[in-house]
């Protein structure tokens, strides 16, 4: 099922709606007015300053100032978004919205990249010709949203509950404040919007479509329900896991329940199998470079009566180290092979890499601190102490380049904050304006 087309002037669509759910928050009401005063304040000295050619305008002001005047229409282009979510690899109404966007800042777009990603270009009138790439995701969960917002998924059983409408709307926000830089943006900027994160595929089907051909450094946000909004998080090296698939399948000798011994029960096997991975973490991986391996299915046998001949296990590897990661398809088979062995029975291992762990570059990561510590103040860097070991296929990009991606706090103060893909995840909306000052920031200082 397919939401409504988006309006083909997404900047107009229902002004009427945005001032009636814009002034519904309390939090953006207060953002705004308090840093609206300052904005017209500086816009009004800039021009003098300008006139009179006494002192540059300093550019994270103007970036600043540009970002709280679009404000109203960031919100505006969340709640579309989040009105019309689309599930991984069907994103074409939100790309064809965002390639709209695009278009009317005055981007080069490219459409239908990566199966249904979309690339747009800004050129900036600077000599430095390093390209840097921002990347944001678009896609949303098979979740049956319960916020009971106004602006709740129209589409059943369809829900952006791991906030990719805000990663999109930072990205838009970001393309229309560099686009109003004009000739001040020293270099060349290219916006991924990427379809399929949440099945791990959207980022290699854009680099394999090319996307990132000539980029030197690619920068990307998630949102983070525990970090409160107002606040920026950061972490330099690991951010999130290695994420690998694994089905064992073991065979034994069916028999009757009764006559163990002539049989080769794949039940119980199975169990010593789980057992020995298990216990065998413990003992023979670091403990400093964790390993978290979770069955979640299993299956097997006919009759409570019966010795099962055959069971399957799939799971989840997890692993924050590359080296640990790539060692463990054959740490796995050695122990599904000794366990089998010992007791008799055949088995068959599927082992699939998946995403790779998130390894932000050192610089780039140091560079998203300073752009946002510039605007923002240090009191609004959370410096991330432990690595997630959820998966993210940002990695995909960093396979190829170095980047960095940061955390941006959306979490409510005075309410329970609900996890990403829960039904009643929600976003505090001051977050928006955050996300898209320091990613600008942060993309102009990279030419610095
Ligand atoms: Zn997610
Ligand atoms: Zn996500």
């Amino acid at each position: 099922m397919n939401p409504p087309a988006p309006h083909p002037h997404p900047f107009l669509q229902g002004e009427g709606d945005i001032f009636k759910h814009l002034f519904s928050s309390i939090y953006f009401q207060a953002f705004v007015f308090k840093h609206w005063r300052v904005a017209a304040h500086r816009a009004v000295t800039s021009l003098i300053i300008r006139k009179s050619s006494i002192v540059p305008f300093p550019m994270k002001d103007r970036i600043k100032d540009l970002a709280i005047a679009l404000a109203p229409r960031l919100i505006e282009i969340r709640r579309h978004l989040h009105s019309h979510p689309e599930l991984s690899g069907q994103e074409q109404q939100t790309a064809a919205y965002v390639a709209g966007v695009l278009s009317s800042c005055g981007l080069q777009v490219r459409e239908a990249v990566g199966k249904v990603g979309v690339v747009g270009e800004l050129g900036g009138q600077g000599s430095d010709r390093r390209l840097l790439a921002i990347r944001t995701d678009m896609d949303a969960l098979p979740i049956q949203e319960r916020t009971g917002l106004e602006f709740s998924s129209r589409t059943p059983g369809i829900m952006h509950a791991c906030g990719h409408d805000v990663h999109t709307t930072v990205g838009l926000g970001t393309a229309m404040v560099l686009s109003q830089l004009g000739h001040s943006l020293p270099g060349n900027v290219r916006f991924l919007f990427q379809p399929a994160e949440e099945i791990a595929q959207g980022a290699e089907w854009m680099v394999q479509d090319g996307a990132i051909e000539n980029v030197n450094a690619i920068l990307s946000l998630h949102v983070f329900p525990s970090i409160p909004a107002g606040k920026i998080g950061i972490r330099y090296g690991a951010l999130t896991a290695a994420a690998d698939d694994l089905e064992i399948i073991i065979r034994g000798e069916s028999g009757h329940g009764a006559r163990p011994h002539e049989a080769i029960d794949a039940i119980w096997i199975a169990a010593q199998v789980i057992t020995t991975l298990q216990q065998a973490i413990s003992r023979t991986q670091n403990p400093l470079r964790p390993v978290v391996l979770t069955i979640g299915k299993i299956s097997g046998g006919r009759a409570p009566n019966v010795i099962a001949d055959q069971v399957h296990l799939s799971g989840t590897v997890r692993s924050l180290h590359p080296e640990t990661s790539e060692a463990l398809p054959v740490w796995v088979e050695n122990i599904v092979a000794s366990v089998c062995q010992t007791y008799g029975a055949k088995y068959q291992i599927n082992y699939r890499h998946g995403t790779p762990s998130v390894q932000n570059d050192l610089k780039l990561t140091s560079l998203l601190e300073s752009a946002a510590k510039e605007i923002w103040g240090s009191e609004s860097i959370q410096i991330i102490q432990e690595p997630s070991l959820g998966a993210e296929d940002f990695s995909c990009y960093l396979r190829h380049l170095p980047g960095s991606m940061f955390r941006l706090g959306v979490g409510f103060s005075d309410r329970r904050n609900y996890p990403l893909h829960h039904p009643q995840f929600e976003v505090n909306e001051s977050a928006v304006l955050m996300g898209v000052v320091t990613m600008a920031n942060a993309a102009y200082k990279y030419w610095q």
